[in-house]
């Protein structure tokens, strides 16, 4: 008890310590994440194929597996000097609650406008097409936060951007709209009447409120239909999880300045960009045999990739305009149920992890979503921070783990990232408050129909 007081209920690094490089787990990984491929010829993306669609120096981040370290550039270093670095709080207040000996620790990303972890890559993905002298950006977001931190970047950076909303999104969060628009950007509710692909989607499923996978095609298909415009993607991807490394690299320097080894990490999966910055240094170790951790990446029962998917190639849209990923899916036309954790709602995951957990490094549960809020709201009520639903689905394990703790009376480290903040999410909490909140679970048929659907590579 004496030695744990000593422990800060903020842990804080300095300006100094917020790391310079970023790391890249894929240089430890025995097992590669598998290549995207072209839909129509099934080979390999090279830097030329991707080049249409992506920026430059992203594409070469994206297929290096093997450079450990990339220098973070000094303008995306002092931008991160805005708002990081982020701090690992000690949930006292949880632990005392719940009655656990388990010690939880949280690192929160929720303190800059966009209220999430998504600016750590926003503001790199902006720097790399201002450097490449493009002229704008497209994109989509879900439930918003996405978009909002690259608002945030291209107007730090005085780039164009064109949002594609999903239109659930749009309906539901005004707010976070008229945020985007405040920092400059264009948005459109998707599926949109815009683009080829979203006229398509409209007259195959009328009166859809939209998925990410459809929002992807449309943005996908301005970007490379607008010279001087590329599209960029706020989760998945290997060079998201690479900019969201900083996450972990500082909750890794924050815990060692203390001489604390968590027992597990535990994180949010929806396209696996914060568990995997989250845990990249950690799983470092892991794959390179120096400690072992618990990893537990947390889905929603309404999406559930990992626990229920299937790991295959399949298209990372709806559109099937992009390349081919493999990755754990439940089919590119799978469109989850209008669930309030907007940024859990996609049908793939990240090749990272999911090679990661096809090789039994990390372990998946899926929650449902009335207990997310249980804990949501158990958590609002201790630590005062109000979480996002995405946030919560990590709340929702931590505690289920710390209550374990207190059966078994072991004093286990838990180490959850939550991602962000949930003012917008307002919604979704007035239903919970309201007893309305439902849990869709989809059926083995849901899923068999839209799996029978994945490619044939
Ligand atoms: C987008 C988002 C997520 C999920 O995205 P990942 O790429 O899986 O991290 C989780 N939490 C918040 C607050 C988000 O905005």
């Amino acid at each position: 008890m004496s030695e744990e007081k000593k422990i800060p209920y903020k842990i804080y690094l300095n300006e100094n310590e917020i790391p310079k490089q970023w790391y890249n787990v894929r240089s430890d990984m025995k097992n590669k994440p598998a290549p995207l491929i072209n839909p129509g010829t099934h080979e390999p993306m090279g830097f030329d194929d991707l080049r249409p669609v992506f920026c430059d120096e992203l594409i070469k981040q994206e297929l290096d597996n093997d450079t450990a370290f990339f220098d973070i550039p000094q303008e995306i270093q002092d931008f991160y000097k805005m708002y990081r670095p982020s701090p690992l709080v000690r949930a006292y207040c949880l632990e005392k609650a719940l009655g656990t000996p388990a010690k939880i620790y949280y690192k929160f990303e929720g303190n800059n406008t966009s209220g999430s972890h998504k600016l750590n890559s926003a503001i790199a993905q902006a720097y790399y097409a201002k450097e490449q002298g493009l002229k704008g950006l497209t994109t989509e977001t879900g439930a918003g936060q996405w978009g909002t931190a690259l608002s945030m970047a291209c107007a730090y950076l005085g780039l164009d951007l064109k949002v594609f909303m999903v239109k659930v999104s749009y309906e539901q969060k005004p707010f976070r709209r008229e945020v985007m628009r405040t920092y400059g950007a264009s948005v459109t509710p998707s599926p949109s009447m815009e683009t080829e692909i979203g006229k398509k989607i409209n007259a195959e499923h009328p009166g859809t409120t939209g998925s990410l996978g459809c929002a992807i095609s449309e943005a996908v298909e301005v970007a490379t239909t607008n010279p001087g415009y590329r599209y960029v993607l706020g989760s998945v991807l290997n060079q998201v999880l690479l900019h969201q490394s900083v996450i972990g690299l500082e909750t890794k320097a924050a815990l060692d300045k203390y001489g604390i080894v968590p027992d597990m990490i535990i994180g949010c999966a929806g396209g696996g960009s914060n568990l995997g910055g989250l845990i990249s240094p950690f799983m470092g170790e892991k794959l390179r045999g120096e400690k072992d951790y618990r990893i537990i990446a947390v889905e929603p029962a309404s999406c559930p990739s990992f626990t229920r998917g299937v790991y295959a190639y399949d298209f990372c849209d709806t559109g099937m305009v992009c390349p081919l990923a493999k990755m754990y899916t439940l089919g590119s036309n799978f469109i989850p149920s209008a669930n309030h954790a907007g940024g859990l709602r996609y049908h793939g995951m990240s090749p990272i992890l999911s090679q990661l957990y096809a090789d039994g490094y990390m372990e998946a549960v899926s929650v449902e979503q009335t207990s997310v809020f249980e804990a949501a709201e158990q958590f609002a009520r201790t630590e005062g921070i109000l979480p996002a639903p995405e946030s919560s689905h990590a709340i929702r394990v931590a505690i289920d783990e710390a209550m374990k703790c207190k059966e078994t009376g072991e004093e286990k480290t838990i180490v959850f990232g939550l991602t962000g903040t949930g003012y917008f999410d307002l919604v979704a909490y007035q239903k919970y408050n309201d007893g309305e909140m439902t849990d869709f679970i989809p059926t083995d048929e849901d899923l068999k129909k839209s799996i029978a659907t994945l490619p044939k590579v």
